[in-house]
This record gives structure tokens, C-alpha cells and sequence, in this order.
């Protein structure tokens, strides 16, 4: 993984890296925290499905033979 460093003064402080796509997280950013890992808005949508992935079904399909 490449890590850029800018050396902007107007930049906020990166608080976090998200866990799943490395996105730098400044202050004030909305991140979700499960289960120890730091998840962007980006990624939620991604980390819901894994983490429902046993929760997934297809309409109908419970009732196919
Ligand atoms: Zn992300």
C-alpha cells in the first residue's frame, strides 16, 4: 500500500485509514468502527454486504424446489 504524505497546512489531520479501500479519514469525517476496523461511507454499503453475506437471499428463491 502507497502512503502519500502532503504537505499541505490547510489540510486537517488524517485520524484514520479506512480498512477496507485505505482511504485517509480527517477530523470531523463520519466513519463507522466494527469490530475494530475503521469502515469510510464509501465502503459501508461493501462492508454490509460481506458482513450480511449469510443473510443473503433472492426473492422466490426460498420456495424453489
Ligand atoms: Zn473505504
Amino acid at each position: 500500500m502507497s502512503y502519500h504524505v502532503h504537505q499541505d497546512p490547510q489540510r486537517r489531520p488524517v485520524r484514520a485509514l479506512c480498512s477496507l479501500c485505505g482511504r485517509e479519514l480527517t477530523e470531523g469525517e463520519s466513519c463507522w468502527r466494527i469490530n475494530g476496523a475503521v469502515i469510510c461511507p464509501d465502503c459501508l454499503p461493501l462492508w454490509a454486504r460481506r458482513d450480511y453475506a449469510g443473510h443473503h437471499c433472492v426473492c422466490g428463491e426460498e420456495d424453489a424446489p
